[in-house]
C-alpha cells in the first residue's frame, strides 16, 4: 500500500518513529494508503531545514524565486487529471469539481503570488523637507502553514504560495484526512528544483504535528485555515509567544434573497452555494433568508431541485455530490439533522445517510437536506454544520433580513440577491461579513482581501495582505 512520506530538506523521508496512520477513501470507506504519523521530532527536523534554507531563499532575487514557483505552477497544470483524481479519492468530492476548481486554483495561487511579489512595493515619505522616511519589508523568517481537508491542495497552496513568494521558508501541515495531493505536490517541488529546505511538509495529526509547529520558537508566523475551536487553541498557544497570526476560520453564511432578484440565477446559484463540495466549503450559504413574498415559490423550487441532485460515485461525470470526508464527519452532520427535528424544524427533503451499491456501499454519503421552521437562535442556525444541510427562513423587511444575517457569532461571507442597486450596496455595507457577493457566489479575484469578521477569523489573506503578513515592515528615518 502506498506510503505518504514527509518532505523535509528536499527529500521524501519516513517519519522518525516509523509509524503510519490509515488514510481512507471516503467514497468506499476503505483504507487505501498510509500516512506518516509524525511527531514533534519530525517538526524539529523540518524547522531546522527551513532555518538553514532561509538566508539563501530570502536573499535570492525575487525574479529567480518567481521562475521556480512558476515552474511548479506549470507542473500542477501538467498533472491536472492525476491531481484531480487523487484529490477526489482522498476527499470524496466529485472528480469534475477537483478538475475544474481545486486544482486549477492551486496553480493559480502559485502563479498569482510568484508574479505579485515582483510588483510588491514599499513607500517613502519626505517630511516637510526635514527628513526622509522609507519603509522596507523583510520576510518574517520560517512560517508555519496549517490547512484543512475540504479544499486540500487549493488551501494548502493558498497558504504556502505567498509565504514562499515573500521569501519565507515554510513548515507546512496538510490535514491528516486529505494528505495525498500535498504529497504529490512535494514530488513536483523536487521536479521543479525548489531548493532543499525551502518548503517542508510534515504529515500527521493536528494535536501533535500542528501543535508542534505552533509551539516551535523559531517558527515566527502561523497561517492557519480550519475550524474556530482549533483556531482558538492556536491563538492561545501563539499569542504569548508574540507570533504573527492569520486565522481563517468557520462560517455560517447568510444567503439573502429579495423578491426582486433574478429568480432563475438566484435559484441555480443557491443550489450550488448550498451543496457544492457536499456543503464542505467554508463559504457555503448555509442559512438561506428569503423575502416572504417569494418564500413559498422559492422553497418549492429549491426543494424540487435539491431532490434532483445526484449523489454517488465521485468519478462519474453525472455526480453532483460525492462522499463526506469521513465517517466521523458524516455522523456529525447527520446529528444536526436530528437536532433540527428536536428543535422543531421540518426536514423538507434529505436528512439521511445514503447507502450505495457495490464497491461504494461503505462510503460516507448523505442526502442533501433542506430544513424550515426554525428560528435564528436555535443551534441548527447558530453552529457550523459543514455538510449538505441548509435552513431556509422568511423575512418581511430589509431590517429583519439584516438582523437575521448578523445573528450568529460568525462573519465569513454573505450573498445578496436583488436587482435594486441601492439596496444591494446598503445591505452589503451592513452585513457583518468579510466577503460579500452580490448576485453571484464564489467569484474570486486574488487581489482582494479575504477573511472573516467576528469568530470567522483574524487578519486577512489574499492580494497584498498575504505578502504583508509574511513580511515585516521596518521604517528608516533619515534626517536631511
Ligand atoms: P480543523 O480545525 O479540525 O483542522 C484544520 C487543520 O488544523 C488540520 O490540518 C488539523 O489537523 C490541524 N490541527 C488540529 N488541531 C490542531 C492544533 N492543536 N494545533 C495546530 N493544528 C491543529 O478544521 P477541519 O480540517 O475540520 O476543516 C474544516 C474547518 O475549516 C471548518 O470549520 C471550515 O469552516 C474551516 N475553513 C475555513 C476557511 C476559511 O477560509 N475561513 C476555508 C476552509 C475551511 P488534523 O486534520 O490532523 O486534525
Amino acid at each position: 500500500m502506498q506510503k505518504i512520506l514527509n518532505y523535509i530538506n528536499g527529500k521524501l523521508v519516513e517519519p522518525l518513529s516509523g509509524k503510519y496512520l490509515d488514510n481512507y477513501d471516503p467514497s468506499r470507506g476503505i483504507v487505501y494508503s498510509h500516512i506518516a504519523d509524525s511527531e514533534k521530532e519530525d517538526v524539529e527536523a523540518a524547522a531546522e531545514a527551513a532555518i538553514r534554507a532561509f538566508p539563501s531563499w530570502s536573499q535570492m532575487a525575487t525574479e529567480d524565486r518567481m521562475k521556480i514557483l512558476l515552474r511548479l505552477a506549470d507542473l500542477i497544470d501538467h498533472d491536472l487529471d492525476k491531481l484531480a483524481l487523487a484529490e477526489s479519492i482522498d476527499n470524496g468530492k466529485p472528480v469534475k469539481l477537483a478538475r475544474s476548481l481545486d486544482i486549477p486554483r492551486a496553480s493559480a495561487n502559485i502563479r498569482f503570488y510568484a508574479t505579485a511579489a515582483m510588483h510588491f512595493a514599499t513607500d517613502a515619505h519626505v517630511n516637510d523637507g526635514d527628513s526622509v522616511n522609507y519603509t522596507t519589508r523583510m520576510p518574517v523568517g520560517v512560517a508555519g502553514c496549517i490547512s484543512p481537508w475540504n479544499l486540500p491542495l487549493y488551501l494548502f497552496t493558498w497558504k504556502i504560495a505567498p509565504a514562499l513568494a515573500a521569501g519565507c521558508t515554510v513548515v507546512a501541515k496538510p490535514s491528516e484526512l486529505t494528505p495525498m495531493t500535498a504529497f504529490l505536490f512535494s514530488q513536483l517541488c523536487i521536479e521543479a528544483g525548489l531548493p532543499a529546505g525551502v518548503l517542508n511538509i510534515v504529515h500527521g495529526l493536528g494535536n501533535k504535528v500542528g501543535q508542534a509547529i505552533v509551539e516551535h520558537p523559531q517558527i515566527t508566523a502561523i497561517s492557519f485555515t480550519g475550524g474556530t475551536v482549533t483556531g482558538r487553541k492556536i491563538a492561545a498557544t501563539a499569542a504569548p509567544m508574540f507570533k504573527k497570526l492569520s486565522l481563517e476560520l468557520g462560517g455560517k453564511n447568510p444567503n439573502i434573497i429579495f423578491d426582486d432578484c433574478d429568480f432563475e440565477l438566484a435559484m441555480k446559484t443557491s443550489i450550488r452555494s448550498s451543496f457544492a463540495n457536499q456543503g464542505e466549503i467554508c463559504l457555503c450559504g448555509s442559512r438561506i433568508l428569503v423575502e416572504r413574498s417569494l418564500y413559498k415559490k422559492f422553497v418549492e423550487e429549491f426543494v424540487k431541485l435539491t431532490g434532483e441532485l445526484r449523489v454517488g460515485d465521485p468519478a462519474a461525470e453525472g455526480t453532483d455530490l460525492g462522499a463526506l470526508v469521513s465517517e466521523a464527519h458524516l455522523q456529525k452532520v447527520l446529528s444536526y439533522a436530528a437536532l433540527a427535528k428536536e428543535e422543531g424544524g421540518q426536514i423538507l427533503t434529505g436528512g439521511n445517510r445514503i447507502v450505495l451499491n457495490g464497491e461504494f456501499s461503505a462510503g460516507y454519503y448523505m442526502e442533501p437536506t433542506v430544513i424550515v421552521g426554525l428560528d435564528e437562535k436555535c443551534r441548527t442556525n447558530q453552529e457550523e454544520i459543514f455538510g449538505p444541510v441548509v435552513t431556509i427562513m422568511p423575512f418581511d423587511t430589509e431590517e429583519e433580513a439584516l438582523r437575521l444575517a448578523n445573528s450568529t457569532g460568525y462573519g465569513l461571507s454573505a450573498t445578496i440577491w436583488t436587482e435594486n442597486l441601492k439596496r444591494a450596496h446598503r445591505v452589503a455595507h451592513q452585513v457583518k461579513s468579510g466577503i460579500i457577493w452580490v448576485n453571484c457566489w464564489l467569484h474570486r479575484d486574488l487581489r482582494t482581501p479575504f477573511g472573516g469578521m467576528k469568530q470567522s477569523g483574524v487578519g486577512r489573506e489574499g492580494g497584498w495582505e498575504a505578502l504583508r503578513f509574511f513580511t515585516e515592515a521596518k521604517n528608516v528615518c533619515v534626517k536631511l
